[in-house]
């Protein structure tokens, strides 16, 4: 939080499930639990459900598994393939194409 912020423009902002870190909406990624699919990654921030959102970092996104903070904010037990998906998935849009080599 910083008072001495003089901009007018109201950025609307997202609490990181993980860090509790706070960002515009723009530059976090949104996680979204549908009906029909399970936990999916929302791009676009368009999907209904509920959701969260985690920063662009994937010390966040690893974190937030490991604590299952993912799954309290989406009152959602995330399974173990699901988690697999994700991160991979996060290392895609992240590009951390160092951190994706290792394998399991
Ligand atoms: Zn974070």
């Amino acid at each position: 939080m910083s008072g001495s912020g003089g901009s007018t423009k109201h950025v609307p902002q997202r609490t990181c499930v993980s860090c509790r870190g706070k960002k515009a909406k723009w530059e976090m990624v949104r996680i979204v639990q549908t009906t029909n699919d399970g936990i999916v990654i929302d791009l676009r921030g368009k999907k209904a459900g509920r959701g969260a959102y985690l920063c662009r970092q994937r010390g966040c996104w690893e974190e937030s598994f490991k604590r299952r903070r993912l799954d309290h904010a989406l009152k959602y037990q995330i399974s173990s393939e699901e988690r697999k998906a994700i991160l991979s998935y996060v290392s895609e849009i992240l590009g951390n194409a160092e951190e994706s080599q290792k394998c399991s």
